[in-house]
C-alpha cells in the first residue's frame, strides 16, 4: 500500500512542478489556455490523478485528497496571474503599435476651387468696390423695355439684330413688352438709372444669352456693365475709371486707349483697348510680330457717355445729370489677363477638369 501512496503523492508533486514551469514559460494567452485544459480540465492530468484516489486506503485518502486540492488551487492561482500579466502585455503591445507620430504630414483630401469665371467675377467686383461701386444683380429674364427700348433702340430698330435674342414663351407686359433672356448686362444699367439714387456707381455682372454657338461664342456668357452718373460726370472720369481698372486687373504697366465707335446707348461712344502684356504694347517680339495682339493693343470692350435718350427713358433730367458707362465680357477679360488664346471658348463650360484645374 505504501508503494501506491508514494506513487500518487509523487504524481501530485510532479504535476505541481511541471505545471509551475509550463506556466512560467507561457508566452501568450493561447498558451495559458492550453495549459489550463491540460492540467485542470475535465479530462486533464489532475482529474486523472484524483480518479486514482479510489484505489488508496480510506485512511490515506483525506491526506492525498487535501494535497491534490492544494495543488489544484495553487495552479489555478498561477494560471489566473499569468492570464492577467499576458493580457496586460497584449494591450500594451497593441497600443505601442498604434502610436501616432504627430509630426508626420497628414493626408490632404482632394480640394476643388472656384470656376475661373467665378474667380474673375469676384476679382472684378472687388476692384470696383474699392472705388465706391456696388455690384447689382438682376433676373436672368428681362423685359424688352430694359434690354432695348430704354437703351435707345426702339422696336424694329436694326441695331437690335446685333443681339440674337431668346424670347420667352410668356405673356407680354403692356408696359414693358415681351419677356426675353437677358441679352446684355446693359439692361441692368437701364434698371439702375430708373431708381434715380444719385450718385450712381454700380456694376452689373450678369449671365447673358444669345442664340450663338461656335468656337468664339457660347449661348450663355457673362458680361459686365458699369455706370457712373452724377452732376458733371465726363470723359475724364471714364478714362480715370478705365485706367484704374486696367492697372488693377492686368498690372501696373498696362495702358488704356479709346477709339471712336458707335453704340446706341452712348454718345459719344468708344471702343477701349488695353496695351498687350505679351509684347509690352510694341506689337513686336524681337523681329517677329506679336501673335497675341494687333499692333500692341487688345480690344477690351465698349464705353462712352450715356446717351441723353437713355437718361430720358429712365426719367433722369439730362440737363442736370450726365454719366459714363462701360462694359465687356468677363470670359474674354479673364483670358486676356492670363495671356491665353483659347482655340475654343466652349472649353470654359465643358467642365473638363483637365482644363479647369490649370487655373
Ligand atoms: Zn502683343
Amino acid at each position: 500500500m505504501i508503494h501506491v501512496i508514494m506513487t500518487l503523492a509523487d504524481q501530485i508533486q510532479t504535476l505541481a512542478i511541471s505545471a509551475d514551469q509550463a506556466i512560467k514559460q507561457a508566452k501568450t494567452l493561447v498558451d495559458i489556455e492550453a495549459l489550463e485544459i491540460r492540467f485542470l480540465g475535465r479530462k486533464g492530468e489532475l482529474t486523472t490523478i484524483l480518479k486514482g484516489l479510489a484505489t488508496v486506503s480510506v485512511e490515506d485518502r483525506p491526506k492525498l485528497g487535501a494535497m491534490a486540492n492544494e495543488v489544484k488551487i495553487l495552479t489555478e492561482k498561477k494560471i489566473h496571474a499569468a492570464k492577467e500579466r499576458l493580457g496586460r502585455e497584449n494591450i500594451e503591445q497593441t497600443l505601442a503599435g498604434q502610436t501616432e507620430d504627430v509630426t508626420e504630414p497628414g493626408i490632404r483630401p482632394p480640394e476643388g476651387h472656384l470656376h475661373l469665371v467665378t474667380q474673375a467675377i469676384e476679382e472684378i467686383t472687388q476692384i470696383f468696390e474699392r472705388v465706391g461701386f456696388t455690384r447689382t444683380r438682376y433676373p436672368e429674364v428681362e423685359w424688352d423695355w430694359y434690354a432695348f427700348e430704354a437703351l435707345n433702340m426702339p422696336k424694329d430698330h436694326p441695331a437690335r439684330d446685333e443681339w440674337e435674342t431668346f424670347f420667352m414663351d410668356a405673356p407680354e407686359s403692356k408696359k414693358f413688352g415681351k419677356m426675353i433672356l437677358t441679352p446684355h448686362a446693359t439692361s441692368g444699367t437701364a434698371r439702375i438709372l430708373a431708381e434715380k439714387k444719385f450718385p450712381i456707381r454700380a456694376i452689373n455682372i450678369a449671365k447673358t444669352y444669345r442664340r450663338q454657338m461656335d468656337i468664339t461664342h457660347t449661348p450663355m456668357f457673362h458680361q459686365f456693365d458699369g455706370v457712373y452718373v452724377d452732376k458733371g460726370v465726363g470723359i475724364t472720369h471714364l478714362l480715370g475709371i478705365l485706367d484704374y481698372f486696367v492697372k488693377q486687373f492686368f498690372g501696373p504697366t498696362r495702358q488704356v486707349r479709346i477709339r471712336p465707335f458707335h453704340f446706341r446707348f452712348t454718345e459719344p461712344s468708344f471702343e477701349m483697348d488695353v496695351s498687350c502684356g505679351v509684347c509690352g504694347g510694341t506689337g513686336m517680339i524681337g523681329k517677329e510680330k506679336c501673335r497675341t495682339c494687333k499692333r500692341g493693343w487688345l480690344e477690351l470692350g465698349g464705353c462712352g457717355l450715356l446717351h441723353p435718350n437713355v437718361l430720358k427713358a429712365a426719367g433722369v433730367d439730362s440737363s442736370v445729370y450726365s454719366g459714363v458707362a462701360f462694359g465687356w465680357g468677363v470670359e474674354r477679360n479673364y483670358m486676356m489677363k492670363e495671356g491665353m488664346k483659347l482655340d475654343d471658348l466652349r472649353m470654359m463650360y465643358k467642365n473638363d477638369l483637365r482644363f479647369l484645374q490649370q487655373f
